[in-house]
């Protein structure tokens, strides 16, 4: 048994190398994911390329996107 807690009533677990993800109310199971390793590859991928971002800008930023008339909000890169 491999099966984590990762919180929210999700659950993580590994079955013949495959990532298996559930959501359980406490009684069953809700929910059930199974990801194999090239899709596992690619979530890791995502999350790495989130963990890169820079964070959002914050109320007061004076960079070019947030400063002066051409501000545009909600819809560039974020460049700081
Ligand atoms: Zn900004």
């Amino acid at each position: 048994m491999t099966k984590i807690y990762l919180g929210d009533g999700v659950y993580a677990d590994e079955q013949s190398g495959n990532l298996v993800l559930t959501t359980e109310n406490g009684i069953s199971v809700t929910n059930e994911i199974v990801l194999e390793p090239e899709v596992v590859s690619a979530l890791q991928r995502f999350l790495t390329k989130l963990s890169e971002q820079e964070p959002p800008h914050q109320a007061g930023c004076i960079c070019a996107d947030c400063s002066g008339t051409n501000a545009r909000r909600g819809n560039t890169r974020f460049n700081h």
